[in-house]
């Protein structure tokens, strides 16, 4: 049984080979170019990366390489690397090069890691399909006529294609985790405050967090050991590197020690909720139970309240954090304007894409006078109790179980008329974005675009990896 075997804890994605660096490189930046028609890369580092690669080779020869040598990194372009383009995949930053490096690329690069390029995603991280962005939508590498899921999209599938080792993006209610499932891969959103988001261009500020997608839960683990911890530019970054990586469980702890788990009742019972998806879920929950862990079925009340207090406080956020791009300071100005209001209303208006004008839009009226209490301040008093129904959850038991979309992918441009629709969807991925709590999707089968998502204590990230290691096993 996989459940008794110890797990390969010493295999790495980006060690396995046995190539130079300037090898892997090479294959993969053929690898991307012949699959340019999945549109993932907006832009690939060819160059550079090489040229990097070469460095890091005579390093390792030398012995004194990073952590991360050898390991190709692709990054969603959300997130600041100096130097670099960086567009949120809107019309907005058209041509904005980053002043700075975000702090997550600048740990990776001190590693040795080699970056790649820059990734496709829905516009300003809006979104769970990848159709919107200025680039186009993402084909899903399992099966090109389908979405690859969003935000993250590009990521997920620059995985699933192996155009890379590890992809970055970024998590504000599922975008690493909903892609990660659709695309066969693992996506994990750590602890709100266990990254730091400096240079990572802001949607919802109190919900996002940069987040890793691999085939290869080791190397997410390494990821996260090197990039965790506190941050002089990110105040909301509270936990230490030490929270990370101290008092981490042995990678075969969970195959001795059997936990607690709870799966939410009405997640089940949930009308968006695919039989095929409910199916691979059971028969998932019959191999822990068979494996000697306990299942417990409590009800979340709060369930059909998460999609709308997520959408009330996440618009409210993204209003305010996208009123800076005027036209006037930085990316896309629209010419012929006289007067100062007319440049910033039009450069808006043609800026943006339908999604992140009604995203704004919705955002500006639930904090308008009149409507502020209804909305905003409810919506915070739901989060506040979603946050202790959660933690009680947590209280007896060690993870949350439910799958993590209750869809399976679907054909591109057959839902993205319906923005209600797709909403709905994220039922399951925002609630630990609404609390904080660290989620990680894994896919259910090989091959298999479904994920499971466990939900862990605040802070407990490394036990969640640990307990994926040993989900990884059990179900591949
Ligand atoms: N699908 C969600 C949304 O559209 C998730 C976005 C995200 O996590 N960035 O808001």
């Amino acid at each position: 049984m996989h459940t008794n075997s110890p797990l390969n804890v010493n295999k790495y994605i980006f060690k396995s080979s046995g190539k130079s660096c300037v090898d892997t490189v090479n294959i993969f930046i053929n690898r991307i170019k012949k699959n340019k028609d999945l549109n993932i890369f907006i832009e690939l580092y060819e160059d550079e990366s090489l040229t990097r690669a070469k460095v890091i080779d005579k390093k390792i020869k030398e012995k004194n390489a990073g952590k991360l040598a050898g390991c190709v990194i692709a990054i969603k372009d959300n997130i600041c690397y100096k130097n670099h383009l960086v567009t949120a995949s809107s019309k907005i930053l058209e041509g904005f090069n980053s002043l700075y490096s975000a702090t997550v690329i600048k740990r990776l690069l001190k590693e040795d890691a080699i970056i790649i390029g820059r990734l496709n995603c829905d516009e300003f991280a809006m979104g769970s399909t990848n159709e919107n962005s200025v680039y186009g939508p993402v084909k899903n590498p399992l099966n090109t006529k389908n979405v690859p899921g969003g935000s993250s999209g590009g990521s997920a599938a620059a995985v699933a294609a192996e155009l890379c080792h590890l992809a970055i993006g970024s998590d504000t209610g599922g975008s690493v985790r909903q892609p990660a499932a659709f695309c066969g891969a693992i996506g994990f959103k750590p602890t709100y405050g266990m990254l730091s988001r400096h240079g990572l261009i802001s949607y919802a500020s109190s919900f996002d967090q940069i987040g890793p997608i691999s085939s290869c839960i080791n190397t997410i683990d390494l990821f996260m050991q090197i990039v965790s911890g506190k941050d002089s530019f990110d105040s909301t970054c509270v936990y230490g590197s030490t929270d990370y990586n101290h008092n981490k469980l042995s990678d075969n702890h969970y195959i001795e020690e059997k936990v607690n788990i709870v799966v939410i009742k009405n997640t089940l019972e949930h009308p968006s909720l695919d039989k095929k998806v409910k199916e691979e879920f059971l028969i998932l929950l019959n191999k822990l139970e068979s494996s000697g862990h306990k299942i417990n079925f409590k009800t979340l009340p709060l369930l059909d309240y998460l999609v709308p207090a997520y959408y009330i406080l996440t618009t409210a956020e993204a209003s305010s954090n996208l009123a800076r791009y005027d036209g006037v300071k930085y990316g896309y100005r629209s010419k012929g304007n006289s007067t100062l209001i007319d440049l910033i209303k039009s450069s808006r208006s043609k800026g943006f894409g339908p999604e992140v004008k009604r995203r704004i839009l919705l955002g500006s009226f639930v904090l308008s006078e009149g409507y502020y209490d209804n909305y905003y301040s409810k919506a915070q008093k739901v989060r506040r109790l979603i946050k202790e129904e959660t933690d009680n959850l947590l209280l007896s038991n060690s993870f949350i179980l439910t799958p993590t979309s209750p869809v399976l992918p679907f054909a591109i441009g057959s839902e993205i008329d319906d923005p209600t629709a797709l909403y709905l969807q994220d039922v399951f991925t925002v609630q630990s974005n609404l609390t904080g709590n660290p989620a990680i999707s894994v896919p259910i089968k090989r091959h298999t675009p479904i994920g499971a998502q466990f939900i862990g204590k605040s802070g407990s990230d490394s036990n969640l990896i640990s307990f994926a290691k040993y989900i990884y096993s059990l179900c591949n």
